[in-house]
């Protein structure tokens, strides 16, 4: 039996402009971690986000790494982290040689929980700790409770390092994700919404941060003839051709949330109609606040519930159809390098990391591809 073709989670989709711009960067031979592409694409990420300033970076990690630094983190200090996320939001907290001390999610985003994340503001000084900032994170472009985390950071006198990774074009009342905090950090990796092949971008409305990011990104080079340092630097500048895959994608982006909110409301008319027959699942529900990019499709369900149907029966269900699915991100708090690491909890992140399931989500899913999707969730639940 041959091999039905492997629908992926979530794949790359040129928009088809790319290979234009990376030719022009070939052409004029700016082939360096600089250049008018690399302008270019900051401007038009600074514009479209609505914040006043932009450096394009070689990844999200490395967004979040200088972001830290920017905010003046460093040995002993804390960060409060969300728990249910991807290692890339809490590790640059580990290369400072800070703690992350991780806070739960709430039900309905899925995101950063207000009341534990005032627990762990509060607890956390007055168990001596130094904290100095906080990392929301917009869970697979569900934006968090930006109002509420906005309010206690203000309250408590700490500025946000907003993680909107995988939240390119979400917003929360009508403002963009990534552009509420001091700082705001993308990712153009290669699964994500729109993609460089890797890269990342730190955004926000201070032009003083922005531009010692630029600075700190191509090795703190001083004005000096020579090469003199007074910080210690990063070599964390996007390449001018990769921002010429920026430029391209940059052109279809809004046309790639269409296609994944699509995608979101043809699965959710589906796990209804299998709701009618007794099943009950969760999903990020939008409220008239929130929307999402809806980076990728998730569901969650309680098999003693569901009558003993699980996640990972769904996931290996679809496996046999070659079919790739994933379990949600397993929060920072069970991971071995973090078990030492504070944490505020209400169980939410675990039972979402036991019954959640990510659903092929990509743009370049094509018609046959969800004839075989429809049909194996199907075969599972009816
Ligand atoms: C992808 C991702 C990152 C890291 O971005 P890279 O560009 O891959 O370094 C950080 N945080 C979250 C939530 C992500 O999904």
């Amino acid at each position: 039996m041959s091999m039905k073709p492997k629908i992926w989670l979530s794949s790359p989709h040129m928009g088809g402009r790319e290979q234009d711009y990376v030719a022009e960067a070939f052409a004029t031979n700016w082939i360096a971690p600089l250049g008018p592409h690399v302008n270019e694409f900051e401007r038009r990420l600074a514009e479209y986000n609505g914040v006043g300033h932009a450096a394009a970076l070689s990844s999200g990690t490395a967004a979040l790494h200088l972001g830290l630094i920017l905010l003046d983190v460093g040995p002993g200090d804390a960060v409060i982290v969300q728990s249910m996320t991807f290692s890339a939001s809490a590790n640059p907290v580990a290369y400072l040689g800070a703690t992350p001390v991780f806070v739960d999610s709430e039900p309905g985003t899925w995101n950063m929980d207000p009341e534990q994340l005032e627990r762990a503001i509060v607890e956390s000084r007055a168990r001596g700790l130094n904290v100095k900032a906080i990392i929301p994170v917009h869970l697979y472009g569900m934006p968090a409770q930006m109002d509420r985390i906005g309010t206690l950071a203000e309250q408590y006198g700490l500025p946000l390092l907003e993680d909107a990774a995988e939240a390119l074009g979400s917003t929360f009342d009508g403002q963009k994700c990534g552009s509420f905090g001091r700082l705001g950090v993308l990712s153009f990796n290669g699964n994500k919404i729109i993609t460089t092949s890797g890269g990342g971008a730190l955004i926000g409305n201070e032009a003083a941060l922005i531009e010692k990011s630029r600075f700190l990104s191509t090795q703190a080079r001083d004005a000096a003839p020579h090469y003199q340092h007074s910080h210690i630097g990063y070599n964390y500048r996007m390449s001018n051709v990769l921002a010429g895959i920026g430029l391209g994608q940059m052109e279809v982006l809004d046309d790639r949330i269409a296609a994944r909110r699509a995608h979101y409301a043809r699965y959710v008319a589906l796990f209804r109609s299998f709701e009618a027959l007794g099943y009950v699942f969760e999903y990020q529900e939008e409220d008239t606040r929130s929307f999402s990019n809806r980076w990728l499709s998730c569901v969650a369900f309680d098999p003693a519930r569901n009558g003993g149907k699980s996640r990972e029966g769904l996931r290996l269900a679809l496996e046999t159809e070659n079919i790739e699915a994933r379990p949600l991100w397993k929060p920072m708090h069970l991971q071995p390098i973090f078990t030492s690491a504070p944490m505020y909890a209400n169980g939410v992140s675990e039972r979402l990391f036991d019954q959640g399931l990510c659903l092929p989500s990509g743009s370049n899913l094509t018609e046959s591809d969800w004839e075989r999707i429809e049909a194996a969730l199907r075969a599972y639940f009816d």
